[in-house]
């Protein structure tokens, strides 16, 4: 069987793992804090606050922006369910965006539309959440120009970009965005077991998230408020927060993926160019890279030509995994799921985002994926093809 993704774990990362178990502190130690330094340092940011995941990290993205009741974020509708439940959990409103048919990510053209008719309404989102897809990174510098223009916040969702870069500059660095947020599921590019960092340049943003990850408990005097001094306040809740901490188990094992990232990020580009050397003889399109851009290459990603194929994509998808090539659709539209249905959101809302789920795939895609089963892939897709 070939899964889509999965981890590198060599002895390094085992190694630094049970150093921690060995140590005085699984959580709340020093390798959190080193962690976010090594991540911090990368991308060129000045803060990083980690946290036990990606969504958390979302989460406490959009409130330390100050979303809540009453506004609206958008994002795209290609992206994992938690790129917009981040706004829900906040009591605000999602909408989203359409895709650009050529990098599948939120499209500034269809932004560009969308919030001159939003401003008529007086609906302007808050926050525009942009998701690098797959590690391709989306046109920061126009969005950015953008909340300029419109005056809202920008979040990077780069839960599949860490390692790559946009306009030669690290994916991460803040250029373009408030608040970028990494994941470390064992799925994306380095891991941590769970876990998510929020990297910014704003020094109160940066102390808010820390705030909120930690219960909003604060045990440093110039947050505290005045109390008699008969009573001892060695803390105190300045603000309604969660347990969204990392650990130093998992923040060792995130530390010890950092040091192969850059090597990660060549194996995936190493196989991204033989998938595109193999499968260009196929009824499939290959992805579309920018050219200003160095993708993280987490996902890799295949669009059927169905109108050269005859078969349905679900009879291919189901072809693939009976021979043990197990793909997978990133993603099904965020608002045809039915909690979105739910809310009023109706199929046909975005037709880019629509068209592109009907023809996707990602294939198999991590460094240990050695060239045999690289080929093993192609020959499945070629036989599911009937090419
Ligand atoms: C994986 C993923 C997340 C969530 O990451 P977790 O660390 O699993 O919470 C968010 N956004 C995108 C685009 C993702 O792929």
């Amino acid at each position: 069987m070939i899964p889509y993704a999965r981890q590198d774990i060599n002895q390094t990362d085992i190694d630094a793992v049970v150093a921690v178990l060995r140590s005085d502190f699984l959580t709340q130690g020093p390798v959190v804090p080193a962690f976010e330094k090594a991540v911090a340092d990368y991308c060129g940011a000045q803060h990083a606050v980690a946290v036990n995941s990606a969504t958390s990290a979302l989460h406490i993205a959009c409130l330390a922006l100050g979303v809540g009741k009453g506004d609206i974020v958008w994002t795209t509708p290609i992206t994992f369910v938690a790129s917009a439940n981040c706004a829900l959990y906040c009591g605000a409103t999602v909408d989203f965006v359409d895709i650009d048919p050529c990098t599948y990510n939120l499209s500034v053209e269809r932004l560009v539309e969308k919030l001159a008719l939003a401003e008529k309404v007086g609906k302007l989102p808050k926050v525009v959440i942009a998701v690098h897809l797959c590690g391709q990174p989306c046109d920061m510098a126009g969005i950015h120009a953008l909340s300029k223009q419109y005056g809202f916040k920008i979040i990077e969702d780069a839960a599949h970009a860490i390692g790559g870069k946009y306009k030669d500059e690290p994916i991460g660095n803040c250029r373009y965005s408030d608040i970028t947020v990494f994941s470390f599921h064992p799925v994306k590019i380095i891991t941590s077991g769970e876990g998510g960092m929020a990297v910014t340049n704003d020094a109160t943003l940066a102390k808010h998230m820390r705030l909120l990850r930690s219960h909003g408990i604060s045990s440093t005097a110039v947050d505290m408020q005045p109390r008699p001094a008969q009573e001892i306040w060695n803390y105190q809740q300045i603000d309604l927060g969660f347990n969204y901490r990392m650990t130093d188990l998992h923040a060792a094992l995130g530390l010890s993926q950092m040091r192969r990232l850059d090597k990660f990020v060549k194996q995936r580009h190493a196989i991204a160019k033989r998938y595109d050397q193999l499968l260009s003889a196929l009824p499939v399109l290959t992805p579309w890279q920018q050219a200003d851009s160095y993708s993280g290459y987490h996902l890799y990603v295949i669009r059927l030509k169905l109108n050269e194929i005859n078969k349905t994509q679900p009879q291919i998808y189901d072809a693939l995994h009976a021979a043990e090539i197990i793909v997978n659709v990133h993603y099904i539209p965020v608002y045809r799921q039915p909690y979105y249905e739910q809310m009023g959101f109706k199929a046909g809302y975005c037709p880019q985002a629509e068209q592109y789920y009907s023809e996707v795939f990602s294939i198999p895609m991590y460094p240990g994926l050695t060239v045999a089963q690289q080929d093993q892939v192609v020959a499945a897709i070629r036989e599911a093809v009937g090419a």
